[in-house]
């Protein structure tokens, strides 16, 4: 069920700390931590505590953890010194998309130029 924490999941198994990960701040709502393969010098993943498959569900389904989630882009983003030099928020959505783990997960960028468009 949407929302329901899933047996199969690695980011409900972050979130239940059952693996292992660099955090770097957790809410009622939400955990953020680092992105095992990095795609920049900072790049933060924030992920809600329940489980949904991606940004629309989550929106359409528990609208105040979505808007708790982009509150927390901005705080990872300010703490992570990132405001300044600009930093990118993607959302990957199905796997044509680049979507891998199907937990909603926002990527938080940041720390080198970002071209446009991205690949
Ligand atoms: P997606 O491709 O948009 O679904 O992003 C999934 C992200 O999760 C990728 O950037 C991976 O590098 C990252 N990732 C996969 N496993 C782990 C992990 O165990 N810890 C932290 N990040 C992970």
């Amino acid at each position: 069920m949407a929302g329901e924490p899933q047996a199969d999941c690695l980011f409900c198994k972050i979130v239940d700390g059952e693996v292992p990960a660099t955090v770097v701040r957790e809410t009622d709502h939400t955990v953020a931590f680092r992105d095992i393969n990095p795609q920049a010098p900072t790049h933060v993943l924030v992920v809600p505590r329940a489980h949904w498959r991606n940004a629309g569900e989550l929106a359409a389904g528990d609208p105040v953890v979505a808007a708790a989630l982009l509150a927390d882009v901005a705080a990872v983003a300010e703490a992570e010194g990132l405001v300044d030099s600009g930093y990118r928020t993607v959302f990957n959505t199905g796997s044509g998309a680049g979507q891998t783990v199907f937990h909603v997960h926002a990527h938080v960028l940041g720390g080198r130029g970002l071209n446009w468009p991205p690949g």
